[in-house]
C-alpha cells in the first residue's frame, strides 16, 4: 500500500490540528474546509472503503461524529465569531461518490444560513409504488 496520509496523521508522522481521540477513532480539522470548523473523523487503523471496515468501528465514528457535531454547537454560542446553526455529516464512500483519500472518513460540516454550501442532489421523478418495493426487495436479498 502507498502511504497513507490519515495514517500518517494517526502515527503523528504527519501534522494535524486534533479535535478529539478515543482508543478507535481520531477527529481533526480538514485542511480545505468547506466551512471553518470542518472536521474529519477516521478509525485509527486503516480501512480504504465501507465495506473493510469493522461494523462496531462506524458506530464509533458516529458516537464521535455526534460529540464534535454538539461542541460545534456550544462553540457558536460561546464565540460570536463561530458560525454553527446546524450540521451536515458525510462520507464519500468510493472515487464515484466524491472520496479523494482512500481511509473512510466522515466529514463533518457547520452549516449556517448563507455558508455558500449546499449539496445539489439532482432528483429523477419519483419512482411507483411498485418499482420502489421491487428495488427494495432486491436489496433485502442483497443483504
Ligand atoms: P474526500 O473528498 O476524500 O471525502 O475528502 C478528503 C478530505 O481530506 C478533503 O476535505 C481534504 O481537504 C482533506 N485532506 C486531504 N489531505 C489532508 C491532510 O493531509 N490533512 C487534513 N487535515 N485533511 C486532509
Ligand atoms: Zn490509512
Amino acid at each position: 500500500m502507498d502511504t497513507c496520509i490519515f495514517c500518517e496523521i494517526v502515527a503523528r508522522r504527519a501534522p494535524a490540528s486534533i479535535v478529539a481521540e478515543d482508543d478507535w477513532c481520531l477527529a481533526f480539522l480538514d485542511i480545505r474546509p468547506v466551512t471553518r470548523g470542518h472536521t474529519l473523523v477516521i478509525p485509527k487503523t486503516h480501512a480504504a472503503l465501507l465495506s473493510e471496515l469493522e461494523p462496531a468501528l462506524g458506530g464509533r465514528m458516529f458516537q464521535m461524529a455526534q460529540r464534535i457535531a454538539q461542541a460545534l454547537r456550544t462553540l457558536a454560542q460561546q464565540d460570536q465569531g463561530f458560525s454553527c446553526e446546524a450540521v451536515n455529516l458525510m462520507l464519500a464512500d468510493g472515487a464515484a461518490a466524491g472520496q479523494e483519500v482512500g481511509h473512510v472518513h466522515l466529514h463533518i460540516l457547520p452549516r449556517y444560513r448563507g455558508d455558500g454550501f449546499g449539496f445539489h442532489f439532482g432528483r429523477k421523478a419519483a419512482p411507483g409504488r411498485s418499482e420502489l418495493d421491487d428495488l427494495a426487495s432486491e436489496l433485502r436479498a442483497a443483504l
